[in-house]
Parts: structure tokens; sequence; C-alpha cells
């Protein structure tokens, strides 16, 4: 039993388990235009990994045999991948509602014509990154003009509803500019509302908080800097038990870019497939094996219980 397991003994005994899966997470590739500090997987422009084609297939057949509520597309930057569009529709044709995680900034790049009005016309939900309000942080976590370039998209995007209309929602995403937990979340959404609403006229629907995870970029920074060790215990003497009811891995599962099945993408990241037993890999994809697996957890599983808990939908309580 892991400390992570001991911590929570007293409400689950047997260990950490899923209760359904009401999304479907799938990550469509490393590859990403920007570089960021935090990233957990470390996405970059020079990485390959890329899910093709035949994979998205299985994922397609997958989708015919569970009742979920969401497709979560994310990466890397999703959009990057060359069969995006080809699968977006067909899980639209499936009559699947489809997420994506945007970084904002891919949409201005020149392969990326027309996606905006490409998201809109297939009812697309969008969850964009925006790590601060302020113009110095979000460059310092993501990159030289990466902070102007948001805003542009969200104004390209604002202007075809989306933020606005009902059925077109775009939730921004902040997380902590260091080893630190986000504050809470509706008292940070009134400040977002304010400063981008002033400065720029920009609209946006919910902002979410999300806790940096010890692991991939940030790790190696919090290494470098000499942090992990207090962050790590910063995260497990925050434990807050009522959020383990809401852990995103008991409500999701997802699809690595090679078909392989993670209890969540922090788990991708570190390469610890679903295990216990459950089957680990799209092709053998069976929603009554995998909607009560035990979930394969472990010292970061402290990032998504500490203070108001963070999942991908933001704080849990
Ligand atoms: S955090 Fe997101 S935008 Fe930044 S490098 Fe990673 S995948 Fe790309
Ligand atoms: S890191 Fe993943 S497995 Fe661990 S608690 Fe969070 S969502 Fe669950």
């Amino acid at each position: 039993m892991n400390e992570f397991e001991k911590q929570i003994a007293g409400i689950c005994d047997k260990g950490l388990y899923s209760l359904k899966i009401e999304t479907l997470q799938v990550n469509l590739g490393l590859r990403c235009n920007q570089q960021c500090s935090h990233c957990h997987l470390e996405a970059s422009p020079q990485r390959k990994e890329m899910m093709e084609w035949p994979t998205m297939q299985m994922v397609l057949k997958a989708v015919e045999t569970v009742d979920c509520k969401l497709i979560d597309l994310t990466g890397g930057a999703p959009e990057l991948n060359p069969n995006f569009r080809r699968f977006v529709k067909a899980l639209c044709q499936e009559g699947r509602r489809v997420q994506v995680r945007t970084n904002l900034t891919v949409l201005l790049e020149p392969d990326m014509e027309g996606l905006p009005e490409f998201f809109r016309d297939h009812r697309v939900q969008l969850v964009a990154s925006l790590p601060c309000y302020l113009q110095e942080n979000v460059c310092a976590q993501r990159g030289r003009g990466v902070y102007e370039r948001s805003i542009e998209a969200i104004k390209r995007l604002n202007g075809l509803g989306y933020g606005s209309e009902s059925g077109l929602p775009l939730n921004l995403v902040y997380n902590p500019g260091g080893p630190f937990l986000p504050p809470p979340q509706l008292d940070l959404e009134k400040d977002y509302r304010r400063e981008l609403g002033q400065r720029f006229g920009v609209a946006f629907t919910r902002l979410l908080t999300i806790t940096n995870m010890p692991l991939g970029r940030f790790r190696a920074e919090l290494i470098r800097k000499k942090e992990e060790e207090n962050y790590l215990q910063l995260l497990r003497k925050s434990f807050n038990p009522q959020t383990v009811t809401g852990l995103m891995c008991r409500h999701q599962i997802s699809v690595g870019w090679d078909g392989t099945l993670y209890d969540c993408d922090f788990n991708l990241a570190l390469a610890l497939p679903v295990n216990h037993g459950a089957p680990n890999h799209i092709r053998s994809f069976k929603p009554l094996d995998l909607r009560m697996r035990r979930v394969v957890t472990g010292e970061h599983c402290f990032a998504c219980t500490a203070g108001s808990g963070s999942s991908c939908g933001g704080a849990l309580v």
C-alpha cells in the first residue's frame, strides 16, 4: 500500500476504485506548438508521438459500447494531429458531445484556418489554457508572445459565440505559477472576468483551477530549485477527504496516443497503465471490466486531493 492509499484507507479501505465512465479522454499526441515550463507531458514541437487513424477507429468502436457523456480530446495540442477534424466529425456523427482542450495559440498557426468555425459548426466545447490574466505570468510559463496570441484567439472565438451562447462554452484554465495551491476557484473567476473584460472586452464561460502536478517539466523545475520535497509535503498536508468521491479517475478513463488505457492523463505521463486485471488497451475495451476498476495510484495523487481538489474539470469541492 503506497502513502496515498494509506491516507485514503479510512474512506476507501480496499484501495481507490472507479465508479463509472462519464468521460472518455483521448490523448491525440504529444506534439504541441508550445513548450510550457509546467507541462506534465513534456509536450513540444519536437515530439513525434501521435495517435494514428487505426487507433482512432478503435476508439470510435469503443465509444459505441460505452454510455459516456463526453469525449474529451487532449494532447499536446490535439489540433495538430493530421486526422483531428476527421476524428471529431466521426464522433459527432456517433452523436457524442466532444470537448477539445486547446492552448488557444494553435488556432493562429498557419495550417489551422477555419478551425474556430469548425468547432462552432460541430458544437465542440472548448477548455482553454490561460494560466493568469496577467501577461508577465502567462509568458513566464508558456513563452514570449503567448499572452497576446491567446487573447487574439479568445476574441475570434467570442466573435463566433463562444463564451456567451449556450452550447458554445469556453472555459479557461488557471494553474499556479509555482509550487503553491490555486486560490479559490470562484473568487479567481471573478478576477479573471473583471480583468479580461476591462482590458480586452473578452468573455468566457467558467474558470477552472488546476493544481500543478509534480511531474514532467514542472517536477524538473522543482528539482532544479530544490523545492520538490517542500511541494510534496504541501500536497500531503493539504489532503482534503471531501475530494475523494469526485476524483476524476473515478469518473473517466484516458486513452493514450498509442491506444493504451490509463486511469488519468497524469498516469499516462508516468507510463502507468490501467492495472489490477482490467484490460489496458483500447482494442480490448470492455466497459463492464473498466467501469469499476481499481485505480493505479501514487505519490502524485496528492495533487488531486489537496485543498479544494483538482481535476481536468477544475476544483472538486
Ligand atoms: S501545457 Fe499544454 S500548451 Fe503547454 S506544452 Fe503542454 S500540452 Fe502544450
Ligand atoms: S493522479 Fe490520476 S489516479 Fe491519482 S487521484 Fe488524480 S486522477 Fe486519480
